[in-house]
């Protein structure tokens, strides 16, 4: 199969709205420190083709129900290097246009914009990860990424098309990236109407990677998440309060410019946006929708 039901490990935090996904590619060559995909995919940061993909996915696209939206993708990024030459994502969606499905794109790569005019014809809503702007730090953090500002372009550029558009400031981590004010206001400035946010739980693969790239920030964090903090299945989290607090933070931020603000996987009653995840954007535009689903 290659859409199933959304559902990450089942974990009684997640709150989406019901989804289908959808992953183009096997892996993701973004290589961001704090990845979880590489603790349950073989060779995680080695992107590859997925075999007889599309005559798969039209398969089973003509079995599903087109009222639940696709999410494009959530375990490798459908806009990285690969789809420059081979067009999978791209692919994909015209189906899923075909099939009437409404799709919600998750990514960090401008290439997005590429796609622009295939989005504005169908039911899509882009949510672009920034985690911040300070481009040195980005570089550390996802290495072989786009840099924010180019991710802000995309943003703005579809936001210009009447694509609805979100961020994900995703994931937090305290002392490094946890100052968001500057950037919730350029991504207002723009016309993002929504942030979706969660705080930092590495698994043991990401938190070695964490404290090559961070030696400083990984010593001072390492008794946050190793003793005061908790385990859920294999993830670190920090202790409730440090998280409810930096959420609380991208949240007053959020309120201050006008932007809608959900948390993700944190179970704070903070949210101020009809779904977490950013979906409800596929129905902003649309309100004569009749079919909708949440
Ligand atoms: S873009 Fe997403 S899937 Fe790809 S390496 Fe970064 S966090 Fe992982």
């Amino acid at each position: 199969m290659v859409v199933s039901l959304f559902d990450p490990w089942q974990s009684r935090l997640c709150t989406c709205p019901k989804k289908y996904s959808l992953n183009p590619y096997t892996g993701c060559s973004h290589g961001c420190v704090y990845c979880y995909i590489t603790s349950y995919i073989p060779r995680g940061f080695k992107a590859r083709l997925k075999k007889n993909l599309l005559k798969q996915l039209k398969r089973e696209l003509a079995k599903l129900d087109p009222r639940i939206p696709v999410t494009i993708s959530n375990s490798s990024d459908p806009y990285q290097p690969l789809e420059k030459d081979y067009r999978q994502t791209r692919a994909c969606l015209e189906l899923l246009k075909n099939f009437n499905f409404k799709v919600q794109i998750v990514t960090k790569g401008d290439l997005v914009v590429r796609d622009a005019q295939l989005l504005a014809e169908m039911r899509a809503a882009v949510a672009i990860t920034i985690t911040t702007l300070d481009e040195a730090i980005a570089a550390k953090l996802e290495p072989f990424a786009p840099p924010p500002e180019c991710r802000l372009r995309a943003l703005q550029h579809l936001a210009e098309r009447d694509i609805p558009v979100a961020c994900r400031i995703d994931p937090i981590i305290p002392g490094i990236n946890d100052d968001v004010a500057e950037l919730v206001k350029e991504l207002a400035d723009i016309g993002v109407s929504h942030v979706t946010s969660s705080t930092f739980k590495p698994r043991p693969d990401s938190w070695r990677r964490f404290s090559e790239a961070f030696p400083e920030a990984a010593a001072r964090l390492k008794e946050l998440y190793f003793e005061k903090g908790t385990r859920m299945q294999n993830s670190y989290y920090l202790p409730e309060e440090v998280r409810f607090r930096l959420m609380q933070r991208v949240r007053d931020a959020c309120d201050k410019h006008g932007v809608t603000f959900a948390t993700c996987r944190e179970d704070f009653k903070l949210n101020t946006a009809p779904s977490c995840d950013g979906t409800h954007l596929l129905w902003s535009s649309y309100t004569s929708d009749a079919q909708r689903t949440y």
